[in-house]
């Protein structure tokens, strides 16, 4: 079971992959993870992806997609993955289709720019395992704390509403193209409102893939 999810940033990727990766004991890869603990590294590369981060600007694809490649194949892959974050342009989407990987399910989740920015100051993570919750929606067991491991959550740097801004003009003008891209290719296509609850949105997609 190979599922790309698409969405704007605060759309809920992040929690529905975790959703599907229970319910499918698949791989959940988030490229916006494996960035973020590549920014936190020592030297010229992690200063680089750190700079595109910041900016609320995609980073390179020469790096997503080497680095993209390189995780897909690791051993927990083998039953399949959702790719949460992957790809974010049309390039992104060629280099894909170009390695004859066949994605079963594309799932968009649609939301206005305006519900998210009030979802995003409530955004919190857990930046070992890119796990996120929200204050209200989506709430740890324990304030401040990841549920599984017991560390603390963060906000991420990059969740201020001036960059948010800047991330979802990248989405509109870079990533929204693959929205059609997908709908031209042997991929079932299923758009889902994101702007509902939790619940209510990962029965909708569960719903349409099962
Ligand atoms: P995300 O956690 O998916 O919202 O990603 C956070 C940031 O990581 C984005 O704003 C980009 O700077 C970078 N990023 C994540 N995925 C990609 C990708 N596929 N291509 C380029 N940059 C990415």
């Amino acid at each position: 079971m190979k599922i790309i999810l698409l969405g704007m940033p605060g759309s809920g990727k992040g929690t529905q992959s975790e959703i599907l990766k229970q319910k499918f004991s698949i791989a959940n890869i988030s490229t916006g993870a494996i960035l973020r603990q590549a920014s936190r590294e020592q030297g010229k590369q992690a200063e680089l992806i750190r700079s595109f981060i910041d900016k609320g600007q995609l980073v390179p694809d020469k790096i997503i997609i080497q680095m993209l490649v390189n995780r897909i194949h690791q051993k927990d892959c083998s039953k399949g993955y959702i790719l949460d974050g992957f790809p974010r342009n049309l390039a992104q989407g060629e280099s894909l289709d170009n390695t004859g990987i066949k994605v079963d399910f594309v799932i968009y989740l649609e939301i206005s720019e305006q519900a998210i920015i009030s979802r995003m100051a409530g955004r919190r993570i857990h930046p070992a395992s890119g796990r996120s919750y929200h204050l209200q929606h989506n709430p740890p067991q324990k304030d401040g704390l990841d549920d599984i491991s017991g560390e603390p959550l963060i906000q991420r740097d990059d969740d201020t509403p001036e960059v948010i801004k800047k991330r979802v003009a990248s989405f509109n003008k870079e990533t929204r193209p693959l929205l059609e891209f997908y709908k031209t290719k042997k991929v079932k296509f299923v758009e889902v409102d994101a702007s509902k609850e939790l619940n209510d949105v990962s029965c909708s997609i569960l719903g349409q893939i099962n």
